[in-house]
């Protein structure tokens, strides 16, 4: 296969920007800040450009309204970067973007976290661009391939910022990877700099906790962080109690559940080599001399949930603590009442799971489905049991995952913390 072109020597995107006008209810959502220019949208363009061509917004009469990178492939047209007033988009303004990005993410690093989110695209101002700290490895996850012509500032940046950083590996989205006119021979899984993983593990600490994620291969970046403070809040309400851990991935509710106390952890998910994974992070702590998760017997299952819960509930086996976390079902517009249908399908499932005076913990990853709908559907379905449910708490991204007001889509992840009224 061929190399990849070095960053420096990637074409510099056309110094020549486009100019764009845009349609009334476009021109009220940049004066609002909203980081997305769809391409219907657009009522007249200056003419052609490539991914990472800077283009300019303009109103009816003719005033600025934002500047943004060109995404020619995408509806999601241009990805804007400043509005109001017209900045110079260069170097020095991705190296400051970046570093802003970092500052704020170091309570995290001073509390002794060493896996966590540096950068939460639209969140922190930089659409469509994610990078996560795991240790000395930092992982970039690029959702469009506007980014390319950029990186040659932005994986410097990076590394000035976290100087300990060994090294940058890039993960690319599924439309990312499917332009490959785009990525200029960058694939999945490359390393951007520094010295190549020995192993595709990379260890990291979350919480006093350690855990290792492939991030070459594993969902997203190799972890999710951004259920952090859910796993925290697992871990305080775990003491005693028996827990079930849905989609369990690799392990993080649970392992949390067993470092919190609890009597004993079931963890459940379909993918094999997720629960070996998990088994991993579990022996690292033990290794480590923690007592509570030496002490908690851990049961992985390999199973599609569905299939385990319905067999669950033949038997009549109870959890005190049932954790359902399922993958985003509604990935697509179109998928938004197939999506509630399955929540409401799960709660059917795993709601008679969950003992009396026990806990239901239930998350939505998809920014499709609104906290309304989803608490809606679970419970409706728990009064439609006659097991209504008692709300404790309703939580949503830990908070390297900064949520802007002009950007409700970024308010992806919701969770909801119950327990039935028995
Ligand atoms: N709770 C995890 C993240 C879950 S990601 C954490 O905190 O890290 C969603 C997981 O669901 C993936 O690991 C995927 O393998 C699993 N999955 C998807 N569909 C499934 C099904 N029908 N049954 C079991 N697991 C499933």
């Amino acid at each position: 296969m061929p190399s990849p072109i070095p960053l420096h020597e990637i074409p510099e995107p056309n110094p020549k920007r486009l100019a764009l006008r845009v349609t009334k209810a476009a021109e009220r959502a940049l004066r609002q800040g909203h980081p997305w220019l769809f391409d219907q949208a657009i009522t007249e363009q200056s003419g052609p450009g490539q991914a990472g061509d800077l283009a300019v917004a303009f109103d009816h009469k003719r005033r600025f309204l934002a500047i943004g990178l060109l995404d020619p492939a995408s509806p999601l047209r241009v990805k804007l970067l400043a509005h109001h007033r017209p900045e110079k988009i260069d170097g020095t303004w991705l190296r400051d973007k970046i570093r802003e990005a970092i500052q704020l993410r170091a309570p995290l690093a001073e509390a002794g976290q060493t896996g966590y989110r540096l950068v939460f695209g639209e969140g922190d101002g930089l659409p469509g661009l994610v990078v996560d700290r795991y240790g000395a490895t930092l992982v970039m996850k690029l959702y469009t391939a506007v980014w390319f012509p950029y990186l040659r500032h932005i994986v410097p940046a990076l590394l000035e910022s976290m100087p300990a950083s060994e090294r940058v590996i890039l993960r690319l989205s599924r439309q990312v990877q499917a332009q490959p006119e785009a990525t200029f021979g960058w694939r999945e899984g490359d390393l951007l700099a520094g010295s190549p993983l020995l192993e595709s593990d990379v260890p990291f600490v979350e919480n006093g906790l350690l855990f290792a994620a492939n991030v070459r291969e594993g969902h997203k970046t190799g972890f999710f962080f951004d259920q952090r403070e859910n796993r925290q809040r697992v871990r305080q309400l775990a003491r005693g109690r028996t827990v079930l851990d849905l989609f369990s991935y690799t392990g993080g509710f649970a392992l949390y559940a067993a470092a919190g106390g609890a009597a004993a952890v079931t963890a459940v998910d379909v993918s094999a080599p997720a629960l070996a994974a998990a088994e991993e992070n579990f022996r690292l702590n033990r290794e480590a001399g923690n007592t509570a998760v030496s002490a908690c017997p851990f049961t992985p299952v390999v199973a599609d949930v569905f299939i385990f819960l319905a067999a669950q509930n033949e038997s009549g086996a109870q959890f005190d603590m049932v954790i359902v976390d399922p993958p985003s079902f509604a990935k697509k517009g179109d998928e938004h009442g197939r999506a509630l249908h399955a929540y409401a399908q799960l709660v059917q499932l795993a709601l008679p799971l969950v003992a009396p005076n026990g806990l239901l913990v239930m998350a939505s990853c998809s920014s499709r489905i609104s906290e309304a709908d989803f608490l809606d559907t679970i419970h409706d379905t728990a009064v439609e049991m006659d097991r209504p449910l008692w709300t404790q708490f309703v939580t949503g991204h830990a908070a390297d995952h900064p949520l802007r007001p002009e950007f409700p889509e970024g308010r992806y992840l919701k969770c909801l913390f119950a327990s039935p009224i028995d």
